[in-house]
């Protein structure tokens, strides 16, 4: 089920099923890439799991997050840790008609607003869960990976280079990221290489991240 395209009505009384949230960001992605690709992957991951089931609603997609790590670039919006933490508990706060508040997030830089978030969320004993996705092995932003992806999921929207930025592991570049920001190490955005990158590799990264959220969403 889909929430923006319901009526009240059409929802089951007295409590809901359990929300998921799409959160992304809009940020730059290399010059091959769109600013909404961290939304185009958290959208579609959760309407693979949540359509065709009464159980399980996707609500709209939260395209903003916490981006300041990009924005040396043009383009790149970004509401920051602090607004990001209030504006996800001051949702789930709102949506406690639904069963629980499972948050889909594709951009790691989400991670400390949404750490933040839960522990007060579960403090005031609401049912949130946050399941951040990524790629075992694959690169950091604008790579192989989300390249993969985007030509699987929306490829009228990538762009015809496959360019190569930072290959560093994040571990050799972190001081210099935290500080300068990713235009500091890698003047194209790009955090990986995206050379190699195809629409049925994007196919099958996408079919293993589905089952990672489908195992999250029903451990105990
Ligand atoms: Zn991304």
């Amino acid at each position: 089920m889909r929430l923006a395209t319901l009526a009240w009505t059409d929802l089951p009384a007295p409590s809901g099923p359990l929300l998921l949230v799409p959160l992304g960001a809009t940020e730059q992605h290399g010059p091959h890439l769109p600013m909404n690709t961290d939304s185009v992957i958290a959208e579609a991951l959760t309407g693979s799991i949540a359509d065709g089931r009464t159980d399980r609603i996707a609500g709209p997609t939260l395209h903003y997050g916490s981006s300041g790590e990009h924005a040396a670039f043009p383009g790149t919006l970004s509401l920051g840790q602090a607004a990001l933490e209030l504006a996800v508990v001051e949702l789930v706060r709102s949506a406690d008609y639904f069963r629980g508040v499972a948050i889909v997030c594709w951009h790691g830089g989400n991670a400390e607003a949404l750490s933040r978030a839960t522990q007060l969320l579960h403090g005031e004993g609401r049912r949130i869960q946050v399941w951040r996705g990524h790629q075992v092995g694959g690169d950091l932003h604008a790579g192989r990976t989300e390249t993969s992806l985007m030509l699987h999921l929306a490829p009228e929207l990538v762009g015809k280079e496959r360019p190569a930025g930072a290959t560093e592991p994040l571990v050799a570049i972190k001081d210099a990221l935290m500080s300068g920001g990713v235009r500091h190490v890698s003047p194209n955005g790009v955090l990986g290489d995206a050379a190699g990158a195809s629409a049925d590799e994007g196919r099958q990264i996408f079919a293993k991240l589905v089952d990672d959220l489908e195992q999250f969403l029903t451990q105990p």
